[in-house]
């Protein structure tokens, strides 16, 4: 593995990867695309595969090669705000055929070196993100310390007796938080102290981590048990706004985008039996009964097989205890169900539950190393 990684990079190497590369995609610096270095190979071939070859034998790059366009590609129709931009690099094509011969290289062992499951490392993004793959990497170690942080923070305010959670049923567990990849979701009771205390914390962990709260996508749920008037006060306090029901059936399954007419078969990649809605896909296609019947048994009592999903939620909410290994569970299934879309081999259904158990596991054995969280508030 090692004799491959490190053998001098080759002019064959760089030729593949210009190969590869979208002919008219968006030029950088350079003001190329790249079907001008590959109609015009025989003149400017040999200039440029000196070029690349000697960034990656003689580990030197000319500052200029480095550098990019940086452009921000609108999200939505008419922009109005920052966070409605989504911004792109725009490289030159030197700098690009440097990472993408890299990345070829690297292709075949990631398997060998990633987790199945981070999707940043997708197929089909790794072509076109491979600049950022090393610092990906660096990045989700980072992450996972940063929500380990904020796990703690919210662990120590609950054993404090400053936020109480929720719990949904009599003598449950107190359930105070779920975090899903840069998600998260804190239950409190609908007090000023409660609230303010959250604010603290999330004040704490935002100086702590260097990262900042996204306001914009921050939104509160109040039950209907809460006053309007202590609704008002929240809402005044935290300055975010309030929603009445989080987006039901968001999730791109087949029959959203035939409804959205992106696509026109709605049956479902896995099994080819029917629809493909969200219950369908990560509840009852009955390929996933493997994953589902041996330990979740009274939930599916619970629910009957024409639920949307929202209400197989709300009742596998009913068991904190499980919700989430439950959660991780549906994020595994709708992982492999995106292989299987895209046409990869499938992974072992049968194996989730218990890929979804070490995951919470290992979460839950995680903490912060290195980083100390700094007292601000
Ligand atoms: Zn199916």
């Amino acid at each position: 593995m090692n004799r491959n990684l490190i053998h001098s990079f080759t002019k064959d190497e760089v030729e593949a990867a210009l190969r590869t590369m979208e002919p008219l995609s968006a030029p950088g610096p350079d003001g190329m695309p790249p079907t001008f270095f590959q109609t015009y190979w025989l003149v400017v071939g040999d200039d440029v595969t000196s070029a690349v070859l000697n960034c990656l034998n003689n580990y030197s790059m000319p500052a200029d090669i480095n550098h990019t366009f940086i452009t921000l590609i609108p999200k939505v129709k008419s922009p109005e705000k920052n966070s409605e931009y989504r911004f792109i690099s725009l490289c030159n094509v030197i700098y690009k055929l440097v990472s993408q011969v890299l990345a070829n290289r690297l292709h075949g062992l990631l398997p060998d070196i990633i987790s199945k499951n981070q999707s940043a490392f997708q197929a089909g993004r790794i072509i076109t993100d491979n600049i950022l793959m090393a610092y990906e990497t660096l990045h989700y170690m980072k992450h996972q310390l940063e929500t380990a942080g904020l796990h703690t923070l919210i662990e120590k305010a609950a054993r404090d007796g400053h936020i109480r959670g929720i719990s949904l049923c009599k003598n449950g567990p107190r359930l105070t938080h779920l975090v899903f990849a840069d998600d998260s979701l804190l239950f409190c009771r609908a007090s000023l102290q409660e609230c303010d205390h959250i604010h603290i914390i999330l004040s704490e962990y935002e100086a702590a981590s260097s990262q900042k709260l996204n306001r914009d996508k921050t939104t509160l749920l109040f039950s209907k048990a809460t006053p309007p008037e202590m609704q008002e006060s929240i809402i005044n306090m935290l300055g975010v706004p309030e929603i009445k029901q989080y987006e039901n059936d968001s999730l791109p399954t087949r029959v959203n985008l035939v409804r959205r007419k992106l696509l026109q078969v709605d049956t479902c990649p896995n099994c080819n039996l029917a629809p493909e809605s969200a219950s369908y896909a990560l509840w009852s296609c009955p390929k996933l009964d493997v994953v589902w019947f041996p330990h979740f048994a009274k939930l599916i009592e619970a629910t009957s097989s024409l639920s949307a999903f929202a209400e197989i939620l709300h009742s596998a909410f009913q068991d904190p205890s499980s919700i989430e290994v439950f959660a991780n569970i549906v994020s595994l299934i709708w992982m492999s169900r995106n292989r299987a879309a895209f046409g990869e081999a499938c992974s072992n259904l049968g194996k989730i539950p218990e890929q979804a158990r070490s995951l919470v596991h290992e979460f839950n054995h995680l903490r912060p190393v290195h980083a100390k969280i700094p007292r601000t508030a």
